[in-house]
């Protein structure tokens, strides 16, 4: 390659947004590395999908319904006053509650189809964006390219190492979470696994996911937002909301726990340097926020997919060296993001899930907007609830 390049685009991290933005840029002709510090499949949480990932997803050539459950929508409850109030999603767009192992491992290997040279168990441990060029170091090798795509979710490799990650504060202070299997026939059971919905049940410390994946499988974590209970461990507080929640009993009973309580905390966050010399951040590695809406992969597929598109548009402008190349398309994500972020922000304030989500039945209007953004519909310039979150307060850029 000219100028001792080893390639046009190294991308760091081989998640969903990883995957889709190299595949998006070997299907423009670029010569691509794909660089993953694990192996596939590996465990990843995040597994409810949103109906407006689909055009991404029918760019990538990959068929997502294969092996998944089909997510009609998402059920908000509050079993203490035995309010439930359902959102169609998948009216438009088609959408799926899916495991990330084998879907990420999917994504990553389409990548290969698409001519990607892909490497797995390769940590990338050093960057540096020059004007004339990227130099990488990782544990296995050296490379040397015209663009760097840092896609490395929740490690954040460029906001890290520039100190730009400003924690979102009073969202989701950390989840606990197991998956179940074997769940028994029941009018509760079959109604989830026929509408495919996830169920959100609003708790008073925070909320419970409740998303049934295929072969009566079910995902359950508790997100909690305030200060964690003293007399209690991280672990038995989920067993302590389980066995709190009807719901939760009768889809539970005659169940088997099939996987470890796992634990993420520190979420939520903006990186403020989402762009740079030779270089953009897509996915988690650009902010993350709280996963109540599940918006995570969402933002993942859709930023991959505008770095993919503005890189190779640089290329050819003869561009690839404007710090400002992706300017007009962060403002655009910062429209998808903020959106989001003021949604969750509203979610987590007294009394909205019972004025807002709950009273929805009685507004046919304010219904469809919830449904639309929980949808993932967000560039869109006629949602009079989206216009008023972002009215509401400013954001910063
Ligand atoms: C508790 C919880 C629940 C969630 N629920 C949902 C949900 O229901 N729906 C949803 O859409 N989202 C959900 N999310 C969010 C979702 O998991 C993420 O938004 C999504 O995985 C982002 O994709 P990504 O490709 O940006 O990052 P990731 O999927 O994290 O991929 C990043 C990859 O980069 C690799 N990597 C990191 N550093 C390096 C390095 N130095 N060198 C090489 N490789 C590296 C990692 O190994 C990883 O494979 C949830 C998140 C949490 C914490």
């Amino acid at each position: 390659m000219q100028n001792g390049f080893d390639f046009d685009v190294v991308v760091v991290g081989g998640g969903p947004a990883g995957s889709t933005a190299a595949t998006l840029l070997a299907q423009h002709g670029h010569k691509i590395l794909l660089l993953e510090r694990d192996k596939h499949p590996r465990f990843h949480i995040g597994e409810s999908m949103l109906p407006f990932s689909e055009p991404v997803v029918q760019r990538l050539g990959i068929d997502w319904s294969e092996g998944n459950q089909f997510k009609s929508g998402a059920v908000f409850i509050d079993e203490n006053t035995d309010q439930r109030m359902y959102f169609p999603l998948s009216v438009y767009r088609k959408t799926y509650q899916l495991e990330r192992g084998p879907f990420d491992q999917k994504l990553f290997e389409n990548a290969a189809k698409h001519g990607v040279e892909t490497h797995q168990e390769e940590k990338v441990l050093e960057v540096s964006c020059q004007s004339g060029g990227v130099e990488i170091v990782s544990d296995k090798g050296r490379y040397r390219c015209r663009y760097l795509v840092d896609a490395t979710g929740r490690t954040a490799l460029m906001g890290r190492k520039d100190r730009t990650i400003d924690r979102i504060e009073n969202l989701g202070k950390f989840a606990v979470y197991t998956h179940f299997e074997q769940i028994q026939p029941g009018e509760e059971a079959d109604e989830l696994f026929r509408s495919g919905s996830i169920y959100v049940l609003v708790v008073d410390i925070g909320w419970i996911w409740i998303i049934p994946l295929s072969g009566r499988r079910l995902s359950v974590g508790l997100v909690v937002q305030k200060e964690r209970p003293k007399d209690c461990e991280v672990e038995d507080l989920l067993q302590r909301y389980l066995a709190a929640s009807p719901i939760l009993n009768r889809l539970l009973a005659g169940a088997r726990q099939s996987a470890p309580i796992r634990v993420e905390a520190d979420f939520s966050y903006t990186n403020q340097n989402r762009h740079g010399l030779r270089y953009a951040c897509c996915g988690d590695a650009a902010g993350f926020l709280d996963p109540v809406f599940s918006s995570g992969v969402f933002l993942a597929f859709t930023s991959a997919a505008r770095v993919a598109d503005r890189i190779h548009q640089g290329f050819i402008e003869g561009r690839e060296a404007d710090p400002m190349l992706h300017a007009v398309d962060d403002e655009e994500y910062l429209l998808g993001f903020n959106t989001m972020r003021l949604f969750v922000e509203r979610f987590y304030q007294s009394n909205i899930v019972h004025n807002l989500f709950f009273e929805a039945h009685r507004d046919p209007d304010l219904k469809d907007q919830i449904a639309r953004l929980l949808s993932g519909d967000l560039w869109v310039d006629n949602n009079a609830l989206q216009k008023s979150l972002l009215a509401s307060r400013p954001m910063p850029g």
